[in-house]
């Protein structure tokens, strides 16, 4: 029914040609905090990237140029450099040294559900790793090729699974192949008058089946609902057969095994479509922003939109930047910026949060909820800014990893981790990562925003900037990033609320869900995937 043209982010980076430039006025403040300006570390070139050769068995090689087709089976030097890692802080410093150790023995493009199936299965007969691979935009090292006990390593690419397989206007539901990016839903939904309304930053690039398996969350989740909210069927070819999960809106016929798939992370099977709920495209839209007088005013007001708003009535889209953040997004705004910033310190909010709120829908709904939240904002102090903060996030809510890549060009470290907990416990779990972020990496910019809200608490999206140990940035970041986990449990944050375990989170997962339920992934692990195929080392501790 509808076709998508293949995109991809740049090698080494996001999108290949848009670096903007670092404004004057932030690279000042930069500056300022650091004590120094790093020397700039521009990336190798493509050609001197280091690859080791590719240990495809030649066997192997046939069955698969059989099962798939000549051109669809490569172990092109360039595709493998592109599919050897994701877009984690680390995974492009690695990159862009040179150093492309993660990369597969070989790229597959399978067309279908067969065709995965007779891969899997010529895999299991020549010990060979698979790595489902959706768009490249993990954040927790999950696409790196650990080849654990197998011979060799494929990503299997799902590009071509890239069809919208059914629409159903009365149930409002669609299912949609796991191969398409997050512009080509929107494209095929909008086309039939529908939005599935995942929006995660990560959109241009990330697939449908990496959402369901990661179980991501988009920027007008509070409104519209995570992805593992939307799922209600869900198709998954493993190494032992097809798993079909999930029936009509709602079920009591035992545990709930669709949630075994979704979140899955390519550690069980290969996710080939999902059936999600989708909604009439909004007929009216209306962002704006509001200045809260301080964080704790700002959690609060937040707090009461979840609350006492209730489901379906608080906006599609809250955020709430602690005031680190609120003062780099006036720093990086320019003119109007800085006289939004002048008026606010009139109003006492010079060291206020600013917040995005966004309302989609039918006209009157989005008035008569936009009106009761305004009151409640109000009632916390809070000062509307009116349409043109909201319609400026929302314009560039997609291109703010480009500007991470031109400050990796200037040896800048920049990453970004989240979290979520309880109302109750979210104010000492923000204080805490900040003192450890700053009690293991020294003069950083921590950055937060609140950037999902559920009715008994939020998440905590976190940003660092800070000047890249030269000599070991592997080291600098896998040290701060430990402690921080440590510091996330112990004030009962989740270890991920989105960005999903990989391998990056795996050690922790036993703090989250216990011994035994380890032991239950284990299980899942042994019955669908026998001889551990599947993306070893993600995951499953
Ligand atoms: C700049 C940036 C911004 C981001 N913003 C967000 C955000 O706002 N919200 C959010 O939730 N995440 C975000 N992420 C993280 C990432 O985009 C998500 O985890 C996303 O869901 C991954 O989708 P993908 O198609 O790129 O999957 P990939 O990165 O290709 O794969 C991710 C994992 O899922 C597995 N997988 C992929 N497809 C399948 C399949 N069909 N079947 C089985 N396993 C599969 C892979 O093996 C891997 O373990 C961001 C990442 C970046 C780089």
């Amino acid at each position: 029914m509808y076709r998508v043209t293949d995109r991809a982010p740049s090698w080494n980076g996001w999108e290949p040609a848009a670096r903007p430039p670092l404004p004057a006025a932030a690279r000042r403040e930069l500056t300022r905090l650091f004590g120094s300006w790093p020397a700039p570390t521009p990336p190798v070139p493509l050609a001197d990237v280091t690859l080791p050769g590719s240990a495809l068995p030649d066997g192997a090689r046939r069955e698969f140029v059989a099962a798939l087709g000549e051109e669809h089976v490569t172990t092109d030097r360039t595709e493998r450099i592109r599919h050897a890692a994701g877009r984690a802080y680390l995974d492009l410093v690695r990159l862009r040294s040179g150093d492309a150790g993660g990369a597969p023995d070989a790229v597959l493009r399978p067309a279908d559900a067969e065709q995965i199936a007779d891969v899997l299965r010529i895999c299991v007969g020549r010990r060979v790793a698979v790595v489902p691979y959706g768009g490249g935009t993990s954040v927790v090292g999950a696409l790196a090729a650990d080849r654990g006990d197998q011979r060799a390593a494929v990503a299997l690419d799902l590009s071509r699974l890239d069809r919208l397989v059914a629409l159903d206007r009365v149930a409002q539901t669609a299912t949609l192949s796991a191969g398409m990016r997050g512009p080509e839903v929107e494209a095929a939904l909008g086309g039939l008058g529908f939005t599935l309304g995942h929006f995660p930053q990560s959109y241009r690039y990330a697939t449908f089946g990496g959402w369901v398996a990661t179980r991501s969350a988009g920027q007008a989740s509070t409104g519209y609902g995570r992805i593992d909210e939307l799922v209600h069927r869900v198709r998954c070819v493993t190494p032992t057969g097809e798993l079909d999960l999930g029936r009509g809106p709602a079920s009591a016929a035992g545990p709930r095994l669709i949630d075994l798939v979704v979140g899955s992370e390519g550690a069980l099977g290969v996710i080939t479509e999902a059936t999600v709920t989708v909604r009439p495209v909004p007929a009216a839209r209306r962002y704006e922003g509001w200045s809260l007088p301080g964080l704790g005013a700002g959690l609060e007001a937040f707090r009461a939109l979840a609350q006492r708003l209730g489901p379906g009535l608080a906006p599609d889209v809250c955020r709430l930047s602690d005031p680190d953040e609120t003062r780099t997004t006036f720093l990086l705004g320019g003119t109007a910026a800085r006289l939004a910033r002048g008026y606010l310190a009139v109003r006492g909010h010079g060291a206020g949060c600013l917040a995005i709120l966004g309302w989609e829908g039918e006209p009157h709904l989005v008035r008569y909820r936009r009106r009761a939240a305004a009151r409640l904002l109000e009632s916390y102090g809070g000062v509307p800014l009116g349409g043109t903060p909201g319609a400026s996030w929302r314009h560039g809510r997609f291109g703010a990893p480009n500007l991470r890549d031109t400050l990796l060009d200037h040896g800048l470290l920049v990453e970004t981790l989240e979290t979520a907990a309880d109302w109750s416990a979210l104010p000492a779990l923000y204080r805490a990562v900040r003192e450890t972020l700053r009690a293991e990496l020294g003069r950083v910019l921590v950055m937060t925003h609140v950037s999902h809200l559920y009715r008994t608490g939020a998440s905590l999206y976190v940003t660092v900037l800070g000047v890249r140990d030269r000599a070991d940035p592997v080291g600098q970041w896998t040290r701060a990033k430990r402690a921080v986990t440590t510091t996330i449990q112990s004030y009962g944050g989740t270890v991920t609320h989105h960005h999903a375990v990989g391998v990056d989170h795996r050690s922790a997962l036993a703090d989250e869900i216990g011994e035994r339920g380890v032991a239950l992934l284990r299980a899942a692990k042994a019955e669908l995937d026998p001889t551990g195929i599947m993306n070893p080392g993600t995951l499953v501790p």
